[in-house]
């Protein structure tokens, strides 16, 4: 489901971010692209609909207690955003929800807050968000953001809202991609956002920097497999949606290419010895095609282990 545009884009790019080495220069990357990516709506289920190519995915539910959206996408595309919601209805909107602190899913908070909609996410995504944050692996910092751009309802553990007829329930993940995780469960609808613990296809970026790691991730993608049922809609934080055959496949995938990296660490073996043999290459041509090559996903992984 992601558009041709992007995903051409992706694949040009992905030789210069190979060459690039450990300053990959993917926030650059991701912010160039959104400048001209096509928004799209997909209406999933009980009018929950799907904005895709904004960065992260993005879920809104319209309706009288005003429009609810799940993530903000990237700054750049806010006018294609606005488009799409739009598109379904004038409820204004009321409620943002972020998964988790990175700027492909708070880059537009600015605008979102400026429309006076509220903002919910866990306490450390405000805390991150908050003051300058380096992500040594993106090799880039984030300045503070604009106080308008932060949360200000703050979940701790979990929070159940009932918004637009909807049972919308959040509950932290113990640090995985970051420490700021958050899913989403539209319950009724039983459409889970997992935020990026999960990236359906792809390899995942792992944020060391913000308290992120291999083992978090696939803890919580497990706690996540536990959890969700045989016709639950499982929105990926970048990438198609799913279901549980797809979130496994993810976890197997993930625990193969960690119980081998970890074996080659723990037999004296140093980081370019580890990404020169390429321990993850049977699993490259699948999912080495979007932001992480198999290179750099041999590194994070390499960190954590
Ligand atoms: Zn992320």
């Amino acid at each position: 489901m992601r558009s041709a545009g992007l995903a051409t884009g992706v694949l040009l790019a992905s030789s210069r971010i190979a060459l690039a080495g450990p300053k990959t220069g993917i926030v650059e990357f991701a912010l160039r692209e959104a400048a001209t990516s096509e928004v799209t709506l997909h209406p999933l289920r009980q009018g929950v609909s799907l904005l895709e190519n904004a960065g992260g995915n993005i879920l809104v539910l319209p309706g009288p207690d005003g429009k609810v959206l799940i993530d903000a996408g990237l700054a750049p595309s806010q006018a294609r955003i606005k488009q799409a919601l739009a598109g379904i209805g004038t409820d204004p909107l009321k409620h943002l929800i972020n998964t988790h602190w990175h700027f492909d899913h708070t880059g537009g908070n600015p605008w979102v807050g400026a429309e006076g909609a509220t903002i919910v996410a866990h306490e450390n995504t405000r805390k991150r968000m908050a003051k300058a944050t380096r992500v040594e692996d993106w090799g880039f910092t984030f300045p503070p953001a604009e106080k308008l751009a932060l949360p200000t309802v703050l979940v701790s553990q979990h929070r159940v809202m009932n918004l637009n007829a909807a049972t919308i329930r959040l509950e932290h993940y113990p640090p995985a991609h970051t420490d700021t995780d958050l899913s989403v469960h539209f319950e009724e609808a039983d459409i889970f956002h997992t935020g990026d613990i999960w990236w359906n296809g792809d390899y995942p970026f792992l944020d060391y920097s913000t308290g992120g790691s291999i083992d978090g991730t696939i803890r919580a993608a497990r706690a996540t497999l536990a959890k969700v049922g045989a016709n639950t809609i499982i929105v990926p934080g970048h990438g198609p949606i799913g279901d549980r055959s797809h979130l496994s496949e993810f976890i197997a995938v993930l625990t193969e290419i960690r119980e081998k990296i970890a074996a080659m660490k723990k037999r004296g073996m140093q980081l370019g010895e580890v990404v020169a043999a390429k321990p993850t290459a049977s699993h490259d041509a699948k999912w080495a095609n979007f932001l992480i090559n198999g290179d750099l996903f041999a590194k994070l992984v390499y960190e954590g282990v």
